[in-house]
């Protein structure tokens, strides 16, 4: 069996409207008033998935040349960018949002920045800033200091609003399109790598703009969490995990489900069964009020009280929106409460090392009453050929 399958015809589908200009003035007057609330004097935030959720604006290419939006609380913000990038910048941007100054090549960039960031200024940057913008920085603003965007305003981004919600729920639609779609390729007799350009290719099928990963964890490679997809042959009897994903019109989809080639083995039988129970009492944890760590607490548990602990080895789950890992993470330690609109994942695995792993994965979004699934194909141990 090493044929591929018919390409399936491409649905058609309509894009969702674009933010608007009050959306994204919205977004960075809160970031400015989250900012002040933290401390901090303002932000700074260079190209990266904060500075499209807060503009709009994804340069082509993030290179040596400064690019970086200012965001300081009671002022207008400001977004400085090289010349040559004006047309562009002014192409994406909410234009009437921002006041947009660039700079020429020759002159120094930082110079031009440190006019909007006061001398000894505690200001957030994002996590993305490449060191040697933030130390152009620091050089040009004497005595100021700089905390990441994430340690700082972690929740900055992680309640999605109804259009980010609609956003989330047609990628995680694709996502599952797209798992209903692989269980029917061929798979044993077929290398890793086959297999997981079947599920780029169905992503994109669906809509996605952008593959982020497509793992393909067979065998023994399935108790490495991230595996991606290498030269191995897929055998009859493997355990496969399946967990791939990437952005639809600009919001991520993350999806994970083992699939077995052949008749399971009662090892696997049992081992998925018990992940099942766990990612089951995971999303029933899901409650507004409830800190992040108990949705790991009560997935882990499970897992815990079945005998495979120490063979769970990471954290439950991620939050997602315009990136496929961002906060709130549900990891032990993490009280931040949960509130309605947050989106993230809910995956717990069992990896039994040189033999095989089992996860299952949903993205879910807390409601004022409990959690919604975005993922919603079987969690059934499903068979392959
Ligand atoms: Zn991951
Ligand atoms: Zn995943
Ligand atoms: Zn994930």
């Amino acid at each position: 069996m090493t044929s591929t399958p018919p390409p399936s015809t491409p649905p058609t589908r309509t894009p969702p409207p674009p933010f608007t200009v009050e959306d994204y003035t919205a977004r960075m007057r809160r970031a400015a008033a989250d900012a002040a609330a933290a401390g901090l004097d303002g932000l700074v935030i260079t190209p990266g998935p904060d500075l499209v959720w807060l503009t709009g604006y994804r340069p082509t290419a993030v290179t040596e040349r400064l690019t970086a939006l200012v965001l300081t609380p009671g002022q207008d913000p400001v977004l400085l960018l090289p010349r040559l990038e004006r047309a562009d910048a002014e192409d994406a941007v909410a234009a009437p949002s921002l006041t947009i100054i660039d700079w020429t090549d020759g002159e120094d960039p930082f110079a031009r920045l440190a006019a909007f960031v006061g001398a000894h200024a505690s200001m957030g940057i994002a996590d993305s800033a490449w060191a040697l913008h933030l130390l152009g920085l620091q050089d040009a603003v004497p005595g100021s200091s700089y905390r990441a965007l994430t340690q700082c305003l972690p929740m900055l981004r992680a309640v999605k609003d109804a259009d980010e919600l609609a956003r989330l729920a047609a990628a995680g639609a694709a996502a599952d399109a797209t798992y209903e779609q692989i269980v029917d390729v061929p798979f044993a007799g077929r290398k890793e790598t086959d297999v997981a350009a079947d599920l780029a290719r169905l992503l994109r099928e669906h809509g996605h703009e952008q593959v982020d990963f497509t793992v393909v964890g067979s065998g023994p490679n399935g108790a490495n969490p991230h595996h991606e997809a290498g030269d191995r042959v897929i055998e009859e009897g493997d355990a496969v995990v399946l967990d791939f994903g990437g952005l639809m019109d600009g919001y991520g989809s993350d999806t994970t489900r083992t699939v077995c080639v052949g008749e399971p083995s009662a090892r696997l039988r049992e081992v998925h069964e018990v992940v099942r129970v766990a990612q089951q009492a995971g999303v029933d944890a899901v409650r507004p009020g409830v800190a992040c760590q108990e949705v790991d607490r009560a997935a882990r548990a499970v897992i815990t009280d079945a005998g495979y602990g120490e063979q769970f080895i990471h954290r439950t789950g991620h939050g997602i929106g315009t990136t496929t890992h961002e906060p709130p993470y549900m990891i032990e330690g993490e009280e931040q409460p949960l509130i309605p609109g947050m989106c993230f994942s809910v995956e717990p695995g069992i990896y039994l090392t040189g033999e095989l792993g089992v996860r299952i994965e949903d993205i879910v979004t807390v409601t004022d009453t409990g959690a919604v699934r975005f993922n919603t194909t079987d969690h059934g141990l499903r068979v392959v050929g």
